[in-house]
């Protein structure tokens, strides 16, 4: 049986999704099923025996979400353009139901964040139209973690309080340790996944991390556009009011052609002193390590992969120099496993750019 979670919405396992679809139910309208197949035939598959009527709405690939991303701040998703976000279809006795599939494994980097804007949104609208059931295969991980991050956004809560929350109406409920992370990002985004951010765009980092360590090659089309100045930017902004005027940004050129390298948004600020050899002594010498004036400790600073790189890193080699592609000065290095700040700090995967090669300023 489902557990109901709020009025209008349920969390429940495949058993309980599939009792669903076959029968009638009084209450239930909606399915948002998360299962490592978006396919209906999945419930097949776990069972033998069941077949479920469904007709297709439509099928949306990450690509259609992205694009206008894209366009408005340059901003991208973990995951591959190609990749089904969702299938939306008809489904169940009578095709009655509306159901939503997302393909998604249990598994601790699996990409949850992608997900949730279009799986909370679904949640949200079809609790206006009747109730939803949101299941898994276990109704444990994934169910779970997609349900907390709806009551996170809905009420505002904390990522534990939310969790703390559910338990009260369905104990079993333990989304997996990556998840959990992801959901604490989402708090800290906002509860919302803002791809400009410094915290998703580590996030994506260190997918992009992953899937080179599986040994997958790395596609230069993940990488951070390249870096074009704010004014160009708003150029292409058909209504551009003039109140709304961008906030000062710095931008990092090469010293020696003063070729653009890096914008602010494309660095990634770490904490100074923080990682493995982050010693007492030394915490206590630089005082808060949130304060800004410590910053002159990092003699580099780590960025997003950028589009100008490409060319030494795609060709797959664990670590190498970052030439300036206008006049091959040589900016920093990349390595996939990490680098370590004068600071103390690891960054892993970095993309590290001395501050003695490049020329900063604020405009
Ligand atoms: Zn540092
Ligand atoms: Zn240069």
């Amino acid at each position: 049986m489902p557990y109901l979670v709020r009025e209008h919405l349920f969390i429940g396992n495949i058993g309980d999704a599939a009792e669903v679809l076959q029968n009638e139910s009084n209450e239930i309208t909606h399915i948002l099923s998360v299962l490592s197949s978006e396919s209906i035939s999945f419930f097949k598959e776990w069972r033998s025996g069941i077949s479920i009527p469904s007709k297709e709405i439509r099928k949306v690939y990450v690509r259609d979400m992205e694009s206008e991303d894209i366009l408005v701040n340059g901003s991208k998703s973990s995951l591959s353009p190609d990749k089904l976000l969702y299938s939306l279809e008809y489904a169940g006795k009578d095709l009655k139901f509306v159901r939503m599939a997302v393909p998604l494994r249990d598994m601790e980097s699996e990409d949850l964040l992608d997900y949730l804007d279009v799986c909370l949104d679904f949640i949200e609208n079809s609790r206006k139209e009747g109730s939803v059931l949101v299941h898994c295969f276990a109704g444990v991980s994934r169910s779970a973690a997609i349900i907390t991050a709806y009551l996170m956004r809905s009420e505002q809560l904390s990522q534990e309080d939310a969790i703390e929350s559910l338990r009260e109406s369905c104990e079993s409920v333990c989304p997996n340790d990556g998840f959990l992370e992801q959901l604490k990002m989402f708090e800290q985004m906002g509860f919302k996944v803002d791809r400009a951010s410094p915290i998703y765009k580590r996030f994506r980092l260190k997918i992009l991390g992953d899937s080179y360590n599986r040994g997958e090659k790395i596609d230069g089309s993940k990488f951070g556009a390249d870096p074009t100045l704010p004014a160009e930017k708003i150029s292409h902004d058909v209504e551009t009011s003039p109140e709304k005027e961008a906030p000062p940004t710095r931008t990092y050129r090469c010293k020696k052609c003063r070729r653009l390298v890096a914008l602010q948004e494309n660095v990634l600020d770490h904490v100074p002193g923080e990682g493995e050899t982050c010693f007492e002594w030394h915490k206590r010498r630089s005082g808060n390590p949130f304060n800004r004036s410590d910053e002159n400790e990092c003699s580099s600073i780590f960025v997003e992969p950028l589009r100008w790189m490409t060319t030494a890193v795609e060709e797959g080699a664990l670590e190498g120099k970052l030439l300036c592609v206008h006049c091959e000065a040589r900016l920093g290095y990349f390595n996939w496993s990490g680098i370590q700040c004068s600071c103390g700090s690891w960054i892993t995967p970095a993309f590290q750019l001395h501050k003695s090669r490049v020329d900063i300023s604020t405009i």
